[in-house]
């Protein structure tokens, strides 16, 4: 049996049931030390640094007497140096010839403890870590609300912008930008249409009414025609101011027959618009094309309407005239 007990490669001894040691391994000697014979009767407290000696009594003993039993527990043994070696402790009771005595197993746990003491390092830096990356998700977070406050604000800024350089501020009406970007969406839709025509719109005599009842009047009159013209159109076409008292009206698929029909609209609906209880005249130039993919489309059209404008004028004004 003590033969056997040799063999075994872990640190093994006996004690009796005060703690004094009965027996000793050859492994546990060439941990602790010293010969069998020298550990025979020594308390087991000698082989312990004083935590360790101090868990044995108010810990361990209480267990064994009670359970018999203790197993993987953590205490320290002095080496043959008087270095600290951490080892786990098994113990049991036995009955030996008759007498109380207790098995003593110990295993060694170097790496085990280098291992838990890396694993506790390395549990406190991820805490430290999720601590961190907490902190930076809020700050994140405050910075991701200012900046969607701060484009939001950008947003409002370049919608307000954006409808006031596309309008006039006398009459409300688009403007020339407007129009050039009505056409173009217009001319890269999947169905343009065949035709286009365009209605260029200048009001007769004009000086006259600023001249005569002030700018003033002028410019309510400009506002009540613009105000005319929206009532004559489609839901599809567009009322343009285009400069002082010219107009433009963009009809979209609308033919010579069509935009015709249209100026004749406005030249009735305009009969409302008064001064000093004289109506208001105008002299229309329609223009149509068929080029409707042509990127000077709208140029053309402007340049015919024109036209066809300064022959109605010629031809006594409050008139349309068809630019052929
Ligand atoms: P015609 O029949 O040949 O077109 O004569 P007209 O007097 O209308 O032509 P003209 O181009 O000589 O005059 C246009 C006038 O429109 C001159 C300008 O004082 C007036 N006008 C242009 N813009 C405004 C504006 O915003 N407000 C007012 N009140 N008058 C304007
Ligand atoms: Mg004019
Ligand atoms: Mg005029």
């Amino acid at each position: 049996m003590d033969t056997l007990i040799n063999q075994i490669p872990c640190p093994i001894l006996l004690t009796d049931a005060t703690g004094h040691i009965l027996m000793t391994n050859t492994n546990l000697l060439q941990l602790v030390g010293g010969t069998a014979e020298q550990w025979k009767n020594k308390p087991l407290e000698d082989l312990l640094p004083p935590p360790s000696r101090i868990f044995l009594q108010t810990h361990l003993w209480p267990i064994l007497y009670h359970e018999a039993l203790v197993k993987e527990i953590h205490m320290q043994l002095y080496d043959s140096q008087k270095q600290r070696v951490p080892v786990l402790v098994n113990c049991q009771r036995i009955f030996r010839n008759g007498q109380e005595s207790y098995y003593w197993v110990f295993f060694v746990a170097y790496e085990r403890s280098q291992f838990e003491a890396e694993l506790l390092k390395a549990r406190s830096e991820a805490q430290q870590m999720s601590e961190n990356l907490a902190q930076a998700n809020t700050q994140l977070n405050i910075l991701h609300k200012q900046l969607s406050l701060y484009t939001e604000g950008i947003e409002v800024e370049n919608r307000e912008l954006s409808e006031i350089s596309q309008t006039d501020p006398l009459t409300g009406l688009a403007n020339r930008r407007a129009l050039e970007k009505t056409v173009t969406n217009w001319q890269l839709q999947s169905n343009v249409g065949i035709c286009a025509s365009v209605l260029l719109i200048d009001a007769d005599h004009f000086k006259r009414v600023n001249d005569e009842y002030g700018h003033d009047e002028g410019d309510r009159v400009l506002v009540e025609l613009a105000r005319q013209f929206q009532e004559s159109i489609r839901l599809s076409d567009l009322v343009v101011r285009y400069g002082g008292e010219e107009f433009i009206i963009w009809l979209p698929s609308v033919d010579k027959t069509g935009a015709e029909f249209t100026a004749q609209r406005v030249h009735k609906h305009i009969r409302q618009v008064q001064v000093a209880g004289k109506p208001i005249t105008v002299s229309i130039g329609v223009a149509t094309s068929v080029n409707t993919l042509d990127p000077e489309l709208l140029q053309e059209l402007i340049t015919h309407a024109d036209k066809a404008v300064y022959q109605a004028k010629g031809e006594g004004r409050n008139r349309t005239i068809h630019f052929e």
